[in-house]
């Protein structure tokens, strides 16, 4: 049994399918070069002591009552693991925990998933327990939903498990059952090009809420039990009164399109393609599901505007990042348009970095 161990899981952005998770639809995330590293190991005590690089203090929880505590900060995304195996029946020993990321936080590229995923890759692999990626991802999510309360519906721990370099991951939200797509980028001579905005998630919360319940409601009205559900769009539409429940649904039902659409151009190799994809996408969310921002808004159409063959805001909205597919020649000048745009309109400096489709959750010597 080894002593101590080492994994790395990165975060992810996806490329399409916005707001269709929780409607048992689809979505197309891709791991980025950024993650976690989490190292586990045993020690001789009662206690769990974990410590991040990114924190200043280390947090001890005792392993006998350790109990859901939303008040325990960021150390909860680690205790919450190690409860949900505990949950499972595991009897954890005395572990000390120490992490390092290079995602950055509340950006939407998912730091929380890559946090929980490396330290439940790491212990798995400690306490040799021999869980699959189907348990893991439980784990995982059980440590975001019932020990912090944050209510994730578990793409960002599919993806940061189970994606592959040179690949999106296409998964069902439904049945939660996950494939890979080439996706490959470099011998296209492309990037993904993430642009942080830095722009808070403002009312992120509450909005967030009304499409979610919105959705339940227009399900209801239509008869199904999820929008995922519904086949024809203009017969849907027709049915529903509500102004409000009728776009919500246009943007679910053609979003989903889109990621089946986007699917099937990457498998053709068609990659440039998906461009327009990506600008239908972030046009759907900011008209009909309304959940873009201004600077959301101005980092797409800057990117389009020089170059870009296509761009989107990615993750829930109302702030976070956006990503265009650019020429790797392209790079420079799109990212100069977009701090350009950004200036003029007296926004905070966004923050922009290139990515390849990366590898998912894996062992580090
Ligand atoms: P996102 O997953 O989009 O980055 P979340 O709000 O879901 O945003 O998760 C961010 C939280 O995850 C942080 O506030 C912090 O509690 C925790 N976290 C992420 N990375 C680290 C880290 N390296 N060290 C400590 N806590 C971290
Ligand atoms: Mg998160």
């Amino acid at each position: 049994m080894p002593s101590s161990t080492r994994w790395r899981a990165p975060g992810r952005v996806n490329l399409i399918g916005e707001h269709t998770d929780y409607n048992d639809g689809f979505v197309l995330p891709l791991a980025i070069p950024h993650g976690c590293t989490a190292e586990a190991v045993r020690t001789d005590e009662t206690e769990l002591v974990v410590s991040s690089a990114q924190k200043d203090q280390p947090a001890r929880f005792g392993l006998a009552d350790l109990r859901p505590d939303p008040g325990a900060g960021w150390a909860g995304y680690v205790a919450g693991v190690v409860r949900a195996l505990q949950h499972n029946g595991t009897q954890v020993p005395g572990l000390r925990i120490s992490v390092d990321s290079d995602v950055p936080p509340g950006s939407g590229l998912s730091s929380s998933a890559a946090l929980t995923c490396s330290v439940a890759t790491a212990v798995d692999d400690l306490l040799e327990l021999g869980l699959d990626r189907g348990q893991l991802l439980a784990v995982t999510r059980s440590a975001e939903n019932d020990f912090v309360g944050a209510p994730t519906g578990g793409m960002d721990q599919l993806a940061s498990l189970n994606c592959t370099a040179g690949h999106a991951l296409f998964c069902d939200m439904r049945s939660l059952r996950s494939d890979q797509v080439p996706l490959d980028l470099a011998g296209e001579g492309l990037v993904l090009l993430v642009i942080d905005t830095r722009a808070e998630h403002r009312h992120s919360d509450g909005e967030y809420g009304r499409r979610r319940q919105g959705c339940e409601r227009a399900a209801a009205e239509l008869g199904v039990p999820a929008l995922r559900d519904v086949t024809d769009l203009d017969a849907a539409l027709t049915r529903l009164e509500d102004e409000e429940l009728r776009r919500y649904v246009r943007h679910v039902l053609t979003e989903n399109q889109r990621v089946l659409d986007a699917v099937r151009l990457l498998r053709d190799k068609r990659v440039r393609d998906i461009g327009a994809l990506l600008s239908g996408s972030h046009a759907s969310l900011r008209d009909d599901y309304r959940v873009s921002a201004p600077e959301l808004d101005v980092a797409v159409e800057s990117a389009e505007g020089s170059g870009a063959l296509g761009a989107r805001m990615t993750g829930g909205g109302f702030g976070g990042a956006a990503i265009a597919l650019v020429g790797q020649d392209d790079v420079g000048a799109v990212t100069d348009a977009v701090t350009a745009a950004f200036a003029a309109r007296g926004f905070t400096a966004p923050r922009t970095f290139s990515v390849l489709p990366s590898e998912g959750a894996h062992r580090l010597p």
